[in-house]
């Protein structure tokens, strides 16, 4: 079953469990940027709830709000008991630091799993560690390699595919060639977030059984692209568009629902 088959199927799921409760989930986006980008994936984010039956309210604010004003408003949403979900989408203007700001939202409404007291896991790394196990992809001892250390896909990939009990590298800019072609030889899933177009590509060499997933979404030539060329010789590979991304816009709503479900 590929990409979109997977979340069509599993937003039907979510659809029908919303429609037997008494009362909808709630969340709430702020906003406080004009990136083309973040308009895309916020349309995204609406549809995607009003699919299923989320009632999502999108609240935009003046780029020149200050931090503490910004923060007033989140403490607003943390304390509304009609609200079961909060996203604040980055990027935020420079003069706003955005770790006080994932700090601000309280770990209880932390849709996006962003607070290191959330009970949850940020959208992009669940949501590749479901597809997987969606796909019956035995993780139990196999060399997984994440390109990539942030703090939003890197790092938590290879935690969560530690606790699946893969065996783990993490690679990084700082990673020799010699070191990159090595790990990436032996590996059985490689999960890609270093966002430069076909970093991966032909000039490596593969296991053919191995699972390539492409986090990266890098705008070519007004094209979309990942961080792996297409078409490499694995035996798996998400296509870039209408892979992690429609996974990540998935597991926000998973997220919710987990929040919701234990709010009832
Ligand atoms: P990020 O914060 O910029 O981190 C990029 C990581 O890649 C860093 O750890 C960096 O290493 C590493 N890197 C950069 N150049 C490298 C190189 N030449 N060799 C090896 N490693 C290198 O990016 P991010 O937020 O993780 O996002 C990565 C990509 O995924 C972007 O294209 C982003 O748009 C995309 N993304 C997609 C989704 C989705 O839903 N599909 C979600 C989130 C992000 P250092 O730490 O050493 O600098």
């Amino acid at each position: 079953m590929n990409i979109k088959e997977y979340v069509a199927l599993r937003k039907e799921e979510l659809k029908k469990e919303i429609s037997s409760y008494k009362r909808l989930p709630q969340f709430v986006i702020m906003q406080v940027n004009d990136d083309p980008a973040s308009n895309v994936y916020i349309k995204g984010k609406l549809k995607d709830a009003a699919e299923v039956g989320i009632n999502c309210e999108l609240r935009k604010f003046d780029i020149d709000i200050s931090e503490e004003e910004l923060i007033r408003q989140i403490e607003i949403i943390n304390n509304d008991p009609s609200v079961d979900g909060l996203i604040v989408q980055m990027p935020l203007p420079k003069h706003i630091s955005e770790d006080n700001i994932k700090l601000a939202v309280s770990p209880k409404k932390d849709v996006d799993g962003f607070h290191p007291l959330s009970k949850l896991d940020p959208c992009t790394p669940k949501g590749i560690i479901n597809y997987l196990k969606f796909l019956k992809v035995d993780l139990v001892g196999k060399n997984a390699v994440v390109i990539g250390r942030s703090n939003i896909v890197g790092k938590p990939m290879a935690r969560l595919l530690l606790k699946e009990s893969c065996n783990v590298t993490v690679l990084h800019s700082k990673t020799t060639r010699k070191d990159m072609e090595m790990y990436i030889s032996n590996a059985d899933i490689i999960v890609v977030a270093v966002g430069r177009a076909e970093f991966l590509n032909e000039t490596f060499t593969y296991k053919k059984e191995a699972i390539v997933v492409d986090v990266g979404i890098n705008r070519v030539d007004g094209h979309l692209v990942g961080d792996a060329k297409s078409g490499l010789p694995v035996q798996l590979q998400t296509p870039v568009p209408g892979g992690v991304g429609l996974i990540t816009r998935l597991t926000l709503l998973d997220n919710l629902m987990e929040i919701f479900r234990n709010e009832i």
